[in-house]
């Protein structure tokens, strides 16, 4: 009986979205996370893979005459060491993004680079997970930005699209040039046909550390950061994110950026060029 309401209420994007907006309406972007909490929480996932760590040592310190064991053990240190290193990066980002000037040298950024570089760092693993990765829309779109922040950004919405995805699911991403009242945005919508997001959870996810299920955010090497770094640089830039999902259909986070404005199509129109 719910197929039904769930089609109708499918189509209405934009009313059903969480936006997100540099300037301020959506609670998402309210600063409600204080420095204070920020040590408070990273402490507390820190202690994790520390603690994993420690016992690994003491298991191999102890095993050491048993080759067999120690590659094993080892390997899982490896794990656990690489685990703590992603953090420790994405922390330093978040900080970054947190600061008086989180964009740092702003330049001309074709989305197009962008773009094509997250689908190469997602070649492998879609790959191993039998997910087909597409991409589709406007191409030649610029923005001005920090090149570095937005691939990060849109890495770890693709990222999320396939570990929260089945084998064999579909990814794609859509670029698009959008006029809203004469404001004119470059929308990046990333899109899983994955196990989705429920209602209750989809402002939550933005907020650092939050997981729906700890333990599937473990196995697939999460941080629990991936989309707060997200939500920050989208905000940075001037723009905001987007999500539509639904448990069990996929999901859809749609970042948007202010779009720079070739000065050409601003003239007139007489063909006059006035600055001359
Ligand atoms: P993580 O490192 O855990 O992936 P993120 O901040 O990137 O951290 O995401 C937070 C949580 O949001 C994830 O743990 C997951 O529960 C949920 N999530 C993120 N992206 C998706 C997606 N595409 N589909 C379903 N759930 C998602």
């Amino acid at each position: 009986a719910p197929s039904r309401q769930l089609q109708v209420r499918i189509r209405p994007l934009a009313r059903e979205a969480v936006l997100v907006v540099g300037d301020d309406r959506s609670a998402l972007i309210r600063v409600d996370e204080s420095k204070r909490d920020l040590v408070a929480n990273i402490s507390h996932e820190l202690k994790t893979p520390v603690g994993a760590l420690q016992v690994l040592a003491e298991t191999v310190q102890e095993a050491a005459d048993e080759p067999e064991a120690v590659r094993h053990f080892a390997g899982r240190m490896l794990v656990e060491s690489t685990r703590l290193g992603e953090l420790v990066q994405q922390i330093i980002e978040l900080g970054r993004l947190q600061s008086d000037d989180p964009l740092g040298d702003a330049a001309p950024v074709d989305i197009d680079e962008i773009v094509q570089t997250a689908a190469g760092r997602a070649r492998e693993a879609c790959q191993a997970r039998r997910i087909s990765f597409s991409i589709a829309g406007d191409e030649g779109l610029r923005v001005i930005g920090d090149r570095h922040q937005l691939r990060v950004a849109l890495s770890n919405l693709v990222e999320n699209a396939i570990s929260y995805s089945d084998p064999g699911a579909r990814v794609a991403v859509t670029v698009r040039d959008v006029d809203e009242d004469g404001d004119r945005w470059v929308d990046i919508a990333v899109t899983d046909n994955g196990i989705g997001i429920g209602e209750e959870d989809q402002e939550r996810i933005f907020e650092r550390f939050y997981r729906v299920d700890y333990a599937r955010s473990r196995e697939n090497g999460g941080t629990g950061l991936g989309l707060s770094i997200v939500k920050h640089v989208a905000v940075a830039h001037g723009g905001g994110i987007r999500l539509w999902s639904r448990p069990g259909r996929g999901s859809t986070f749609t970042m948007r950026l202010p779009a720079l404005v070739d000065p050409v199509e601003h003239n007139d129109g007489t063909g006059h060029d006035d600055m001359v």
